[in-house]
């Protein structure tokens, strides 16, 4: 058994009809699920038991849910509801977001307007503040990794995936290389880090929001790699003539190469960019 005996309920097909799938990960499928007592939508990840191989694959998965429950009480989280375990999976009820993946949007539009960017911005950097607050760090921060609560303008930004997520207190350092290559901090390559690589990928996101592209790529994995160890930054490509000072140096402070550099991300909640677009804000997202 992966679960603990009191977080695992066995027949969710007592309890949900699960539906069309939403996503596909690395262990599980995502899908939609319908609460059959009340009709309520859910989503469920079901994480495939036989790919969970060894003891630490076993591990991750009760850290994933372990941490779910510490910070599922934010808004901006998608909230773990119930957990179940039969014997070919793992299922975890989650609120579902219709919305899909940020990633799609951002596809979909090209770029956000500096005014829409802050705002999807300030709401990660809360719910990664809170996260950092609890003592855990996502250590997968990409626009595929927030979901849309619907297809609205207005849609919340939920957080999920906490699949990669550790535990982290002031001092600890971490080894091992996870995460995904565009949004990977040089010190994670390094092996020798701690809770400011969030900020890092943070800082990717922030690019990617503003200009639609990200700032190191290349074809393989390896030419990825030596431009981020560079870490220069380019701000000459449109549309970055046009994009304000103060966002370039939201950017430029998280993409720091110096971990300790960069600014925590209760600190980030202070920059003047953050804090000049929300000052006309009425609603958060
Ligand atoms: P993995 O850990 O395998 O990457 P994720 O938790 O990221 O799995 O889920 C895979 C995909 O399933 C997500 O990228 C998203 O498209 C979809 N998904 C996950 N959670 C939800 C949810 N609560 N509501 C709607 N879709 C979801
Ligand atoms: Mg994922």
């Amino acid at each position: 058994w992966v679960l603990s005996p009191s977080k695992r309920e066995h027949r969710v097909h007592d309890h949900y009809k699960l539906g069309q799938i939403l996503g596909k990960g690395a262990f599980g499928i995502v899908y939609h699920a319908t609460d059959l007592a009340d009709n309520r939508q859910y989503a469920c990840k079901s994480i495939n038991k036989a790919k969970l191989v060894t003891e630490e694959d076993v591990r991750d998965v009760q850290r994933e849910v372990e941490i779910l429950n510490l910070v599922s009480d934010h808004p901006n989280v998608a909230e773990l509801v119930n957990t179940f375990e039969d014997t070919h999976f793992v299922h975890l009820i989650l609120e579902l977001c219709h919305g899909g993946e940020l990633f799609d949007r951002i596809v979909e539009q090209g770029t956000f307007t500096e005014r829409a960017a802050a705002d999807y911005f300030r709401t990660m950097v809360l719910v990664i503040d809170h996260m950092h607050q609890l003592g855990v760090m996502h250590r997968d921060i990409k626009p595929e990794n927030f979901l849309l609560t619907d297809k609205s303008d207005r849609a919340k930004l939920k957080l999920c995936d906490f699949g990669l997520s550790s535990y982290w207190k002031p001092g600890d350092r971490l080894q091992s290389i996870v995460g995904s290559c565009y949004y990977v901090a040089p010190e994670v390559l390094r092996r020798d880090y701690g809770v400011e690589a969030d900020m890092w990928s943070l800082g990717v996101m922030l690019y990617i929001l503003l200009s639609g592209l990200p700032p190191f790529w290349g074809d393989k994995e390896e030419d990825i790699f030596r431009m981020v160890l560079k870490a220069d930054i380019d701000f000459q490509t449109p549309p970055w003539p046009s994009i304000s000072q103060a966002a370039k140096d939201c950017v430029r402070q998280l993409l720091n190469v110096a971990p300790d550099g960069r600014p925590i991300a209760s600190k980030l909640l202070q920059h003047a960019w953050l804090k000049a677009q929300g000052a006309s804000l009425d609603k958060p997202l």
